[in-house]
């Protein structure tokens, strides 16, 4: 069986709706997805009801953005229940802090000299959007034609400690495996860098969890295999998924996949057999 556990539909800043994706992902021949927005589960119920006509399972997921300095840090939780009090309580503080956060972006782009706007930010991230993030902006930026690629928009503004960069008051790692644990959920470590790998493993063993993404694109056999044998040693288990945010953005969806032998213990945990 093909598997991509990692990617976003529209409620946060990927272009397809649940639904779509979900078509999107039985046409490409995958047989098990999972949707994994940042900072909401607002797609599950959709992306779930639209698998019911299709040869395609879907595993319920939330991406939950964390900080623990001076590291910024995603945490997946599968087999979650996206009505848990859990998750409806991150997902409503997430939205807010966003908003915040994208407002102070917006200022500081202003001061720059791109006068780009919080209305212009919103038009590109769709009616359906429930959190806002960088990419929305990115897309507002080359909607304004300030910027010629969506890339641009991070060499030369937003991306990671860029001159209109803001960080978030995101909650800990910890906060967030507690709240996927409470709704019934495992929690994984998304695209752990390899060079950090080792140091916070014994951290995220004290905080509860569960599984690391050790299969990705970008990821080259030998990466994976280094990162399998961490998790294993730490008794966990291994995940894997493209990342995928729809078709504008990158690669073919299907073009990465996970065989589910690879992750059988995860595929296992919500009753997914081989
Ligand atoms: P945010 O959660 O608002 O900080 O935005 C993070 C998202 O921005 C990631 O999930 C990616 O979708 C996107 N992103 C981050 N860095 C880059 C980059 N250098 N190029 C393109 N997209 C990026
Ligand atoms: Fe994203
Ligand atoms: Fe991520
Ligand atoms: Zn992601």
């Amino acid at each position: 069986m093909k598997t991509d556990l990692h990617l976003h539909s529209h409620v946060s800043d990927g272009e397809l709706s649940p639904a779509a994706l979900v078509r999107a992902a039985a046409s490409a021949g995958l047989d098990v997805i999972a949707i994994t927005d940042h900072d909401t589960a607002a797609g599950v119920e959709e992306a779930v009801s639209a698998a019911r006509e299709l040869p395609v399972a879907v595993v319920p997921g939330i991406e939950i953005s964390t900080c623990t300095p001076p590291h910024e840090l995603h945490v997946l939780g599968y087999w979650i229940d996206w009505r848990a009090p859990s998750i409806l309580a991150h997902q409503t503080a997430a939205a807010v802090r966003r908003v915040r956060r994208m407002e102070r972006m917006v200022e500081k782009l202003v001061a720059l000299g791109v006068p780009v706007t919080m209305e212009e930010v919103r038009t590109a991230a769709g009616p359906e959007a429930r959190t806002l993030g960088r990419p929305h902006l990115a897309r507002a930026l080359l909607a304004g034609g300030f910027i010629r690629s969506f890339s641009e928009a991070f060499t030369r503004y937003i991306g990671d400690g860029g001159p209109a960069f803001v960080s978030q008051d995101f909650p800990t790692p910890k906060a967030a495996i507690d709240a996927i644990h409470a709704s019934g959920g495992v929690a994984v470590w998304a695209h752990p860098p390899l060079e950090i790998v080792e140091d916070l493993m014994p951290l995220f063993v004290e905080w509860g969890l569960d599984g690391v993404e050790c299969y990705r694109p970008n990821n080259t056999a030998e990466d994976a295999a280094k990162l399998r044998g961490v998790t294993e040693r730490y008794g966990m288990f291994p995940s894997g998924g493209s990342d995928w945010h729809g078709p504008r953005r990158s690669f073919e969806l299907g073009s990465f996949q996970v065989p589910s032998e690879r992750i059988e213990t995860l595929l296992g945990i919500g009753g997914l057999v081989l």
